[in-house]
């Protein structure tokens, strides 16, 4: 029987914690997770303000675009409105049913809840700052063998003249009333799905962005041709373009441009990246190592420099997506308790940080995995890029503009596909299919000898043939 309270004391119930907190009590450790919000907000980011509520939101604004495609199709009759209301509610009820399916799953693996906030203190040592039930403030020491730091992050807006009147994305989802006119600054993935998100429920939305096109470190191409067809859809984009102040004006908020141009608003949406969330944690206390940004350091096995206390996920601001997380909670109960027979294979290895897929969940969406065409040529020298682009056969009688870009980047000494991109309606469902593929080293000549599926979009992944000339 060890000597302390718990084996594993996780801070943070978002998607990295829960799971390292569920698969340790699986395994037979004696767990703990505590959550400020309680076992209500379970679920991070990605469950109450991020990944789920942005899709629920993301599929709103598609209706509206299938509205009007539908005409071609021989449907009649007037557009439907949104209402706004109903919508929030819908994703609130849908939020609260996924707290409490975590809140469920962690109790039946044995995992102790607390509600409260959690701090470091001295060695394997966590103070939990509690909110009694009369409104007075508890607190509790407990001891662990291991601790888990998996806070998470949170959304950073520069300093300016003017930024108590801007938003944050933790804000969008509740906005009230729904902002007719929104101005989004940014040019990453927050900034790029809420500015698309907002532009199909009907919202004239301005974004903004400093450099010369959004979505740096994604495939320059597609940068170009995913942000035209976000024009086309009637996104009104500023590249190269920057706020200097906002202010509150007759006519809601009056945003200043660099250059002298002026916007009216009724909501500034700042997406200018986010901070791991380590304030009041305690880390100098215990001396745990920190980032310039105030990251939590770690190692390969996620451990911090601090024997005991490890961290995962958003905090560490490495790759901030929720399957990382997921499996890096993973590699870290594996490594502490034995392995999970519930394991997924990604968590028998090391974690592969190389060939992450990931999508911008636009309209037209864009997703990815593997190099860039311009990383696959520094990296590798020869290579051979293949490119297709048409308009999808839906369009043919929806009568919308919209056109779809796929390309293949491949090793020219090796044949593996090295990089697979595309801008078009269900890009992320199809590029995950394929990104199983490229892990398993598909080659060129494997995905010419593969069959597609006529008539399909994806199709068009194994039917290119003739490699550009450039
Ligand atoms: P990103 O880091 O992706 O993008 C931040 C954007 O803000 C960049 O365009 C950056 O410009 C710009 N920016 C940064 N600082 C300033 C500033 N001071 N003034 C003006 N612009 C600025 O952060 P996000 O907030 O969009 O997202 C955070 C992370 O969340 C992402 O990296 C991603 O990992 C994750 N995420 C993933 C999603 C998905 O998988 N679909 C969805 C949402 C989030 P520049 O490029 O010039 O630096």
């Amino acid at each position: 029987m060890s000597k302390h309270d718990f084996d594993l004391f996780v801070i943070g119930g978002g998607s990295g914690g829960v799971r390292a907190a569920r698969l340790a009590a699986q395994l037979g450790a004696r767990v703990a997770l505590a959550e400020t919000l309680g076992p209500e907000g379970l679920g991070g980011t990605c469950v109450n303000l991020g990944c789920i509520p942005k899709k629920l939101y993301r599929y709103a604004a598609d209706f509206s675009h299938a509205f009007d495609d539908a005409r071609g199709f021989g449907w009649q009759g007037d557009k439907p409105s949104l209402n706004w209301a109903a919508l929030k509610a819908n994703r609130a009820q849908e939020i609260n049913r996924l707290n409490a399916v975590y809140a469920d799953l962690l109790r039946a693996a044995g995992v102790t809840l607390f509600d409260g906030f959690a701090r470091l203190q001295g060695e394997r040592g966590v103070a939990l700052a509690t909110l009694n039930a009369d409104g007075s403030a508890g607190h509790r020491n407990f001891s662990a063998e291991h601790i888990l730091i998996a806070t998470g992050g949170t959304p950073h807006v520069p300093h300016f003249q003017g930024r108590e009147h801007a938003i944050t994305s933790n804000e969008i989802f509740d906005l009230e009333p729904f902002p007719q006119r929104l101005v989004v600054v940014g040019g990453g993935y927050i900034a790029c799905e809420f500015a698309s998100i907002f532009t199909g429920l009907g919202a004239r939305v301005t974004q903004i962005y400093r450099g010369e096109q959004v979505l740096r470190g994604f495939d320059d191409e597609l940068r170009h041709f995913a942000a035209a067809e976000w024009v086309k859809a009637g996104l009104d984009l500023r590249l190269n373009s920057g706020v200097v102040d906002i202010r509150r004006s007759a006519d809601g908020l009056q945003v200043d441009l660099e250059g002298g141009g002026v916007l009216q608003a009724d909501a500034v949406l700042y997406a200018t990246g986010r901070r791991a969330n380590v304030q009041g944690l305690g880390l100098e206390l215990v001396g745990v190592a920190q980032g310039a940004q105030g990251e939590v350091l770690v190692d390969a096995h996620y451990q911090t420099n601090v024997p005991g206390i490890h961290a995962v996920g958003d905090v560490t601001q490495r790759v901030q997506l929720t399957p990382v997380a997921l499996a890096e909670a993973m590699q870290v109960v594996q490594r502490l308790f034995g392995s999970a027979p519930q394991a997924s294979a990604q968590a028998v290895g090391a974690m592969d940080y190389e060939g992450i897929p990931s999508a911008v969940f636009t309209h037209p969406a864009l997703a990815c995995v593997g190099l860039t065409e311009a990383a696959a040529r520094e990296r590798l020298g020869q290579i051979k890029v293949f490119r297709s682009e048409f308009k999808a056969l839906k369009h043919t009688l929806s009568g919308r503009s919209e056109r779809t870009l796929m390309k293949l980047v491949v090793d020219g000494a090796s044949d593996r596909v090295v990089g697979l991109h595309m801008v078009g309606a269900d890009a992320a469902e199809i590029v995950q299919g394929f990104a199983v593929a490229m892990k398993a080293g598909a080659t060129k000549a494997m995905f010419d000898a593969t069959i597609g599926i006529h008539p399909s979009a994806a199709e068009e992944f194994v039917t290119m043939r003739a490699a550009l000339l450039r």
